[in-house]
This record gives C-alpha cells, sequence and structure tokens, in this order.
C-alpha cells in the first residue's frame, strides 16, 4: 500500500495492507507477497498453503503509541517432506 511504510518496517516479502489509528495506539495490516514458500528442510519450492490465520504483534511505540502488528501467521505443508511449515514475518 505505502512504500515508505514497506521501507519502513523492512520486512521480506511483506507490505503493509492498510493501517488504522486510534487514540494511542497504531495497527499495521501486514500481507505477504507469496503464496508459496521454498521448504527450509527439502529446498523444494511449493510448499502448500494450509492455514493462514492473523496473529497481533506489539511491536515498538512510535510517537508514544503502541504499534502492533496485525500479521498472517501462515502454515504451508510440504508434499516431499510431509511436513508442516509455519511462516511468520517475525
Ligand atoms: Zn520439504
Amino acid at each position: 500500500m505505502d512504500l515508505y511504510l514497506d521501507r519502513l518496517l523492512n520486512l521480506p516479502n511483506t507490505t503493509v495492507e492498510s493501517f488504522t489509528e486510534e487514540e494511542n495506539k497504531i495497527t499495521l495490516k501486514l500481507r505477504f507477497l507469496q503464496d508459496e514458500i521454498t521448504c527450509p528442510h527439502c529446498n523444494t519450492h511449493g510448499g502448500k498453503l494450509k492455514q493462514n490465520r492473523p496473529i497481533l504483534i506489539r511491536d515498538l511505540s512510535v510517537f508514544g503509541k503502541i504499534v502492533y502488528l496485525n500479521t498472517p501467521r501462515r502454515q504451508f505443508y510440504c508434499q516431499h517432506c510431509q511436513r508442516h511449515l509455519a511462516q511468520s514475518s517475525k
């Protein structure tokens, strides 16, 4: 969404989809740019996305406001080594 925010966060393959600002809290909603991952065990590309559920991470405080990262925690399944793989942006 916002290239400046993306650069500020500096998380690979992640973009800021939206952000909301409340009285003393900023929530950044993150989105991954890739739908496939490379399995770290067998190096096969194309782990299948099984689950995608958001988690809220409390990050740094900026300008006296607490920053939360609403980041998808995704779980993949590698058919090659038949393992579940978790991926999170942090
Ligand atoms: Zn694998």
